[in-house]
């Protein structure tokens, strides 16, 4: 069964979907990595931020721990009730040792000055009229800080310096007591950047931008780095104080728009690219695959087309004797469907019933490991029909990829046609052969007259002579005398045996134009040269050609068929007398010798030559000496060297000429030696 052709339409769905799945696979590992690092990103800023929230937090109470503190050494300042003078040595002792603090007031009660002292580190311009107006943010702290019974702050507000800059300050108003009772006020000015420099941790500072804010985020003091970048991280914190409240703001920055904010990103980013890397490797390797599965597949329709098309039966079995596999030639050879063949593995429906007990034996041989011949051997196998065919069988091992033996391949080849052409050109030789030894007799059967003649005249002179001497005495009733009689019976004798002489010249041609059966048996080269003899010798005495024959002693016999080897070997010596008929060869003779020839371990052979002393044979002439019908005599068939041949190869020999010496040719052949079977 074909499989059907894939249209265009069902390509470009299979195409569609592939590429569909892989683009769908590509968007999601994008996706997927897209979001990884923008988490990741997310994760930075968020730990940048809450960083960035401690660090305030810190920065808040750093502040308010240094406040109250300060708060203390202000107090301290009026603790035994000191003089004016003790005190103003005492605060300025108190701002030498505290930059935050730009100048302290001892007012009495009724807000009055009665002492102030100035920071040493920088000079401010003090309005005294404004510092001592009711509604001077001093005034208000304390205020405030009466109303409280305890230190007030008062808002922040710009104090110019005096020398066209100007800073954002803050007051403290502490309300002072001595034996419960108000004396009047300490009030402190804070200088906001101070207190920035000088009471956040510098470790804060270095990296951020600190600054106190108003609640809409006007800025009130800055302290820190003014690096910017990308982005801009941003914290507040309120600082709560009695009366006031600041908010205390701190900004950081990326210093770089980086890809890679830290490990745990660069981390994920080459997770991706190796996820990415992975892919891709992936898509390749499935384009390899894509490929050599269409390259196998190609390759297996190839071999499908190719097993189709053969005429040589192919059939597998596995090592336990199951077929395996069959191809269409063999089920046609053997009229049987794959289905009824697969699987089956004790005895094959194609095995004719009669040998399946032989096959089986075959089979068991096979499968104890005996390697079959390589040029195969015939068999006989059953058509489903009943009919019986013979086929030549070539096993060889499988060897899987692995180099294991898996089983078993045969080649089968039908050869019953191979076998019907054989059977005729076998009888059309034989038929070839028979023509060609009545040809041979139709030129000898002028030879025969002739020899025939000598005993028929002889036979014929002596019945003359008998009947005249019967006849002789002149007297009529007489009785010839009785040594007429003992002529006669001696004339009678003679024709007697020239009769039977005539008769054997009849015979031998007869013996040898008789068509016997074709059967090799063993024969021996004086069995052989006796058979021809008579018919050589009778040509031999009409062109006066001496024959002469060599026989090697206790030559083994050959085996052959005899009638055709006389054939041969008759041929042979009438070529070789007719070589010598032409006039000015004076010595004609003819050499027949048999001989042992060179053997292997085996084979024997025995070497067959006839000699003679003709002109020999000219290089255009050897040329074509063995095509058939290539003949120089008017009267020749041109056969005899083309049978010749045929029968000696027919036999596994070679016939073959050379010049001989001194002159002529001779022709050799070679027939094997009979080896009697070992008992
Ligand atoms: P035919 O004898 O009918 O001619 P052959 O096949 O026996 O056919 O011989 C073919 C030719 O080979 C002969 O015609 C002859 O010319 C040549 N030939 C065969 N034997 C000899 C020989 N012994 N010496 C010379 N020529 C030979």
């Amino acid at each position: 069964m074909s499989k059907p052709r894939r249209t265009l339409w069902q390509r470009w769905r299979g195409a569609w979907r592939r590429w569909s799945l892989w683009t769908l696979l590509v968007a999601l590992v994008v996706a997927m990595l897209v979001t990884v690092v923008w988490l990741a990103g997310r994760y930075e800023a968020s730990q940048v931020q809450s960083r960035l929230e401690r660090d305030t937090s810190d920065a808040v109470s750093d502040v308010r721990v240094a406040l109250t503190r300060n708060l203390q050494s202000l107090q301290a300042l009026h603790a035994d009730d000191p003089g004016i003078l003790a005190w103003e040595v005492n605060a300025s002792e108190l701002l030498r040792g505290h930059r935050e603090l730009v100048r302290l007031e001892w007012r009495d009660t009724g807000m009055r000055l009665r002492s102030q002292v100035q920071t040493p580190y920088r000079p401010v311009y003090w309005d005294r009229g404004t510092r001592e107006s009711a509604h001077s943010d001093a005034s208000l702290a304390c205020a405030n800080a009466r109303r409280l019974s305890g230190p007030a702050y008062s808002s922040s507000y710009f104090q110019p310096h005096g020398d066209g800059l100007g800073s954002e300050m803050m007051e403290l108003c502490l309300p002072i007591t001595s034996g419960g009772r108000s004396t009047g006020f300490l009030v402190a000015t804070y200088a906001l950047n101070a207190m920035l420099e000088d009471l956040v941790g510098h470790s804060l500072t270095r990296s951020q931008e600190a600054s106190f804010t108003e609640a809409d985020g006007t800025r009130l003091a800055v302290l820190g780095a003014a690096r910017r970048g990308s982005r801009m991280f941003t914290a507040t914190h309120l600082l709560d104080l009695p009366g006031a409240t600041l908010v205390l703001r701190m900004d950081t920055w990326h210093s770089a728009p980086s890809l890679f904010p830290n490990v745990l990103t660069a981390l994920v980013t080459a997770m991706s690219i190796a996820l990415v890397t992975v892919m891709v490797v992936l898509v390749r390797d499935n384009r390899r695959r894509l490929r050599a599965e269409r390259d196998l597949g190609d390759a297996l329709a190839f071999r499908k087309a190719m097993e189709d098309s053969l005429v040589t039966g192919l059939r597998a079995r596995d090592l336990e004797g199951r077929i395996t596999y069959v191809n269409p030639a063999f089920c046609d050879m053997v009229g049987f469907a794959p289905q009824e063949l697969l699987g089956l593995s004790v005895s094959a429906p194609y095995w004719p019933p009669e040998r399946v007990e032989e096959y089986q034996q075959r089979q068991a041989i096979r499968f104890a490991g005996y390697m079959p011949p390589r040029e195969g051997f015939e068999s006989e196998f059953m058509r489903k029909d009943g009919t019986r065919f013979p086929v030549l069988i070539i096993e060889a091992p499988l060897i899987n990829a692995q180099g294991l033996h898996t089983g078993w391949m045969s080649a089968f080849l039908d050869i019953s046609e191979q076998r019907r052409i054989e059977e005729l050109s076998r009888a059309s030789q034989e038929r070839l052969q028979a023509t060609a030894r009545l040809a041979t007799v139709g030129e000898m059967a002028s030879l025969l007259s002739h020899e025939l003649n000598q005993p028929l005249a002889a036979i014929s002179s002596y019945a003359t002579g008998s009947m005249n001497l019967l006849q002789a005495p002149a007297g009529a009733g007489e009785v010839p005398p009785p040594e007429s009689l003992q002529d006669v019976r001696m004339a009678m004798q003679q024709i007697a045996r020239q009769a039977e002489r005539a008769g054997k010249v009849i015979k031998s041609v007869h013996d040898f134009v008789r068509r016997r059966d074709q059967a090799r048996e063993a024969v021996t080269a004086q069995q052989l040269l006796d058979a021809i003899m008579p018919l050589v010798s009778l040509q031999a005495r009409k062109i006066g050609v001496r024959v002469h024959t060599v026989m090697e002693p206790e030559l083994p016999a050959a085996l052959c068929d005899r009638t055709m080897v006389e054939q041969v070997l008759l041929n042979l010596a009438r070529n070789a007398m007719q070589a010598m008929d032409v006039p000015g060869i004076s010595k004609r003779v003819l050499e027949i010798r048999a001989r042992r020839a060179a053997s292997n371990a085996h084979q024997a052979w025995i070497e067959f030559s006839v000699a003679d002393l003709g002109a020999g044979i000219e290089p255009d002439v050897a040329e074509r000496l063995f095509t058939p019908f290539f003949t120089t005599r008017a009267e020749g068939m041109g056969l005899g060297l083309s049978l010749c041949r045929t029968v000696i190869e027919q036999h596994g020999g070679f016939l073959g000429f050379a010049a001989n010496e001194p002159r002529g040719t001779v022709f050799t052949f070679t027939l094997p030696v009979y080896q009697p079977a070992p008992s």
